[in-house]
């Protein structure tokens, strides 16, 4: 085996290391403009062509490095290019390509996907959103959309919506492109939430919102089938932000190990402290191992991919709860101070093991894996 990056690797990390220090913290609700310029400064690098030109293991180096600097500004990168784009650079038309993808490459433009509804979250089977067809060939859309990432922000949305109910989720469901100006779109105020508050979620209402044929993604019936092919890389994603919030606790507590001292030396030099800061620093390269391993799956199309990347992201996204809980236990009565560095990290990192796909739901599809893998001889 050959832990060994390429050179162009090498450079997509250093590259990114760079710029992380002008990438500013966009700790609350009020950096809009912040986060725009965040966006400018990472399309300045390409950053976002790395996902969408499935460069995959460039991507972890430089994303992971992105979410250490700022998980708000990964979070919002990650809804527009990932969650938002890899549906419509795979399945899009040159045209829907070119319309909605340039402007998030340029770092110019929002996106923002929009599966999640009051009442379905993990059962997309219990969506509501209806999309009729109209003689002319054209769609109305009926429905409200939840925790819509991006959509205060959003020039385009991509919305999964029943097109034929009867036909069951697998061939009855179509994402439709939706420019935000369009008639009948509505965004809610933005909604506050415990982390991330630097990446604006909303809720997304479509009243008789008609859209011609040419905002279907690929065919209709498709779009179930198109969201679990792009699980993956979504799953791989969430990885990243958590490793990257992982780095951060354990960088800031090592070093504020050595600074703070109590007894006459360092608290690190405790062994109640400096066992945490092993812990810390072991999880944080597991996540980093298991996430590249899955990153490297994906970029050579094994058929593990799916399972791995729910493994990487099922495994991260707990590691990085308990990081920030030692972090915050290194930092005690410092990081649970309102507005300290800690403390927006610990709230920041509780999102991985809920966002596109719970924990509950990783460990039921990688377990219901196994049980069709090994089987009695
Ligand atoms: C900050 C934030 C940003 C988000 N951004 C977006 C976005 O941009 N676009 C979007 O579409 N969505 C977005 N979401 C929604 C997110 O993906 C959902 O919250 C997530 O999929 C879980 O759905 P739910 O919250 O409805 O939970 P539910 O599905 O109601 O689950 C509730 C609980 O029941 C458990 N559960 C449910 N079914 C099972 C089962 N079969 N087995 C075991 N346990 C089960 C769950 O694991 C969970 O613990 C965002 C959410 C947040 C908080």
């Amino acid at each position: 085996m050959n832990y060994e990056l390429t050179d162009k690797q090498k450079e997509i990390r250093s590259i990114m290391k760079k710029l992380a220090p002008e990438i500013n913290a966009v700790a609350e609700d009020a950096g809009a403009e912040t986060l725009k310029n965040n966006l400018s400064k990472l399309a300045s690098i390409n950053y976002q062509s790395l996902v969408l030109g499935e460069d995959i293991v460039g991507y972890c180096l430089a994303a992971e490095e992105l979410a250490k600097a700022c998980p708000s500004t990964f979070f919002s990168a990650m809804s527009s290019a990932a969650a938002f784009g890899l549906p419509v650079n795979k399945f899009g038309t040159t045209k829907q390509k070119k319309k909605y993808l340039d402007p998030i490459i340029k770092g110019e433009g929002f996106g923002a996907l929009a599966l999640t509804e009051a009442a379905a979250g993990s059962d997309l089977a219990g969506l509501t959103t209806m999309a009729g067809k109209t003689e002319t060939g054209s769609f109305i859309l009926n429905g409200s959309k939840s925790f819509v990432t991006n959509a205060p922000l959003a020039g385009a949305f991509l919305v999964l919506a029943w097109t034929d109910k009867e036909a069951g989720k697998e061939k009855g469901m179509t994402f439709f492109l939706i420019d935000g100006k369009a008639k009948g779109v509505k965004i809610s105020a933005a909604t506050e939430t415990m982390g991330l508050r630097g990446a604006p979620i909303a809720d997304l209402q479509l009243v008789d919102c008609e859209v011609a044929p040419e905002a279907v993604l690929g065919t209709p019936g498709d779009g179930y089938g198109q969201w679990t092919a792009i699980t993956p890389l979504l799953w791989l994603s969430v990885s990243l932000l958590a490793l990257g919030i992982s780095g951060s606790c354990m960088e800031d507590s090592t070093l504020y190990a050595k600074e703070r001292t109590a007894f006459g030396k360092p608290i690190g030099y405790f062994e109640g402290v400096g066992a945490k800061l092993a812990i810390m620093f072991t999880m944080v390269d597991l996540s980093r191992m298991i996430t590249q391993r899955a990153a490297w799956s994906i970029e050579q199309r094994e058929t593990d991919a799916s399972i791995l990347s729910a493994c990487a992201k099922l495994f991260t996204s707990e590691a990085v709860n308990k990081i920030a809980d030692l972090a915050m236990q290194i930092h005690a009565g410092h990081g649970y101070i309102k507005g300290s560095k800690v403390e927006r990290l610990y709230r920041d990192a509780r999102i991985a093991e809920i966002v596109y796909g719970t924990s509950e739901m990783q460990r039921a599809f990688i377990a219901a894996d196994s049980l069709n893998k090994f089987k009695a001889e």
